[in-house]
């Protein structure tokens, strides 16, 4: 399959490429100004602050969004999967932690998509007990649809209202499209 054979499954753009540069411009303004004019990443080791990336949607938006910031960040990534049929719905379990200690980091965590909302939950409760500065969310697209355990999310980019599955820039269905610059709906033929 070639690259206009994988686009061409897409039947409809959500978000077109250069709106999500623009919006990804503006978060990382919005962050910034944020963290530094505020003081709120006075952290006294003089340490940056930490963006935490949720792979492995979230790779291509924590890489544009890191590229624009206007200061020094860090970076590292965690992997985490939903308990499968059986268990209790929103079980979250840790794959892959962090390759450091977070202790008096201010921490942002960094996610493709918000759906049900128990992936950041559970990240946010696991994060503040390991004595962070701080935690923060910050998530491409919110789709709010679907939400089933509230959440406070400090940075969004797109507020997605329609119960739809995208795919696209970091967002994968069956591991497929995430290298689409745009983020759009597959047609339903494929999707199985
Ligand atoms: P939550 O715990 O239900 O909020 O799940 C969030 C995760 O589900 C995201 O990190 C995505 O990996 C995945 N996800 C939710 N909605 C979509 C979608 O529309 N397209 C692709 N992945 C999605």
């Amino acid at each position: 399959m070639n690259r206009e054979q994988l686009e061409g499954r897409i039947s409809r753009i959500v978000y077109p490429a250069e709106a999500i540069q623009r919006r990804v411009g503006e978060l990382a303004g919005e962050i910034a100004t944020d963290y530094t004019d505020r003081g709120f990443a006075e952290d006294p080791q003089g340490r940056p602050i930490l963006l935490v990336g949720i792979l492995r949607g979230a790779l291509v938006f924590m890489s544009d969004l890191a590229r624009r910031f206007p200061m020094p960040v860090e970076y590292d990534l965690i992997s985490v999967s939903s308990y499968g049929n059986g268990t209790a719905p929103g079980a979250v379990r840790l794959v892959k932690d962090l390759e450091k200690p977070i202790d008096g980091r201010d921490v942002l965590i960094i996610e493709d998509i918000i759906d049900t909302g128990f992936t950041i939950e559970y990240l946010k409760r696991s994060f503040a007990a390991r004595n962070v500065a701080s935690v923060r969310v910050c998530t491409l697209v919110d789709k709010i649809a679907r939400r089933e355990t509230p959440v406070d999310i400090d940075y969004v980019g797109f507020t997605m209202e329609e119960d739809a599955f995208v795919v696209g820039y970091g967002m994968d269905y069956a591991e497929l499209y995430r290298n689409l610059p745009f983020i759009g709906v597959l047609k339903p033929e494929f999707i199985r």
